[in-house]
């Protein structure tokens, strides 16, 4: 079977030929799967009924089969899909007040890098995604909210894995959200653990993506023990990378902070971390610790929450802290993970 949405616009013309279909119906097809972004070859109601039937015995519509689908009373809804070889992932569509509709894909099935705060990291490494099974996470939701009069707008590639180290499927999906969903550069936004080689690449690109940093600590040996990639890429060089981003770009940067009580919530860790990012073009986003299973760790008290960015803020650091999402669906920050028990449980 042929995964349409794996094919460009060349390919899916060079498909129709193979089955005798006349050239325009490759229009045809691309606007019911891109613009109308209707989910049955049925829906496609301008093709003729031998067309359909020829479509429905050869290709497909995607390659991610949804095995389950939990809704929070927030709105948030997490998806767990199963992969063609039996690997699963999950996404997670975010509806906010003023109509934005974020969606946060996955890059990778599990992921290498360990963070021990991390459900994804707990659960280790199963593969990388390719660039389609990262662009389908996406192309659903888009899907989903076209038929209710809906737009996807945002995306953000905080999910399951680690973008970077799955570099040229990530951008190779980011040039997809961008072409076939219409999605502006400026509302992707692309979050890294840190890798520093492709903080550097990422710059060179002259993308207008926005880019985040997972930092969490100030302290190299206090980072490592949270963040083993800090041992490969310690947090001079991490900042070294992110100016050359900023000044190369002329673009902000985005810190993620996950505030875990007693451990980087403090006042004195507010000052080590407005010291670190004193004269940097960036913006610090607070996320109190979304708790896991594999992981001692609270959240940071709201009140200890507030000291810490008052104090950023006194040191001229412009920083927020963002609204957990899907808590009760275990959908927020780092909350990620498939064993397969949980798939039976989230059923
Ligand atoms: N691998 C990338 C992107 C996926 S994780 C990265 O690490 O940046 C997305 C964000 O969730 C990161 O900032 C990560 O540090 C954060 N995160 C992971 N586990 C978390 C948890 N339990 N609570 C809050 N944030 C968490
Ligand atoms: Fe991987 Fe990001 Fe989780 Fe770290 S926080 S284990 S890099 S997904």
């Amino acid at each position: 079977m042929t995964n349409l949405y794996a094919l460009d616009e060349a390919e899916l013309a060079a498909y129709l030929a193979a089955l005798d279909e006349r050239p325009f119906r490759a229009k045809q097809i691309w606007q019911w799967l891109y613009e109308k972004r209707v989910s049955s070859f049925d829906a496609m109601t301008n093709l003729p009924r031998a067309t359909i039937a020829k479509l429905k015995e050869s290709a497909r519509l995607g390659e991610l089969e949804m095995t389950a689908r939990q809704l929070s009373k927030d709105g948030t809804e997490k998806r767990l899909y199963r992969l063609p070889d039996g690997q699963l992932i999950e996404s997670v569509l975010m509806p906010y007040d003023d109509k934005r509709r974020t969606a946060c894909i996955s890059s990778q099935a599990g992921c290498a890098l360990g963070c021990v705060f991390c459900a994804t990291g707990q659960m280790g490494f199963g593969r990388h995604l390719s660039a389609a099974e990262i662009f389908e996470q996406a192309l659903i939701f888009a899907r989903d909210l076209a038929a209710r009069g809906e737009r996807l707008s945002n995306v953000v590639f905080m999910g399951m894995g680690e973008p970077f180290h799955n570099y040229e499927a990530s951008l190779e999906a980011i040039d997809l959200l961008m072409k076939r969903l219409g999605i502006g550069a400026r509302h992707i936004t692309i979050s890294t653990v840190g890798l520093v080689p492709q903080i550097r690449r990422f710059a060179d690109e002259g993308l207008q993506v926005k880019l985040a940093v997972s930092l969490h600590k100030t302290d190299d040996s206090e980072r490592s023990a949270l963040m083993p990639v800090n041992r490969v890429w310690p947090i001079a060089e991490l900042m070294d990378a992110c100016r050359y981003y900023v000044e190369r770009t002329q673009r902000r940067i985005t810190f993620e902070w996950a505030a875990i009580a007693g451990e980087n919530d403090t006042v004195a860790e507010a000052r080590r971390l407005g010291r670190l990012l004193a004269g940097l073009h960036c913006h610090v986003n607070v996320i109190p610790l979304n708790p896991t299973g594999g992981y001692k760790g609270g959240p940071a008290p709201a009140p200890d929450l507030n000291r810490f960015l008052t104090t950023l803020r006194q040191h001229g650091v412009p920083a927020t802290a963002r609204l957990r999402r899907g808590i009760d669906i275990d959908a927020g920050c780092g909350q990620l993970k498939t064993a397969a028990h949980d798939a039976e449980a989230i059923r």
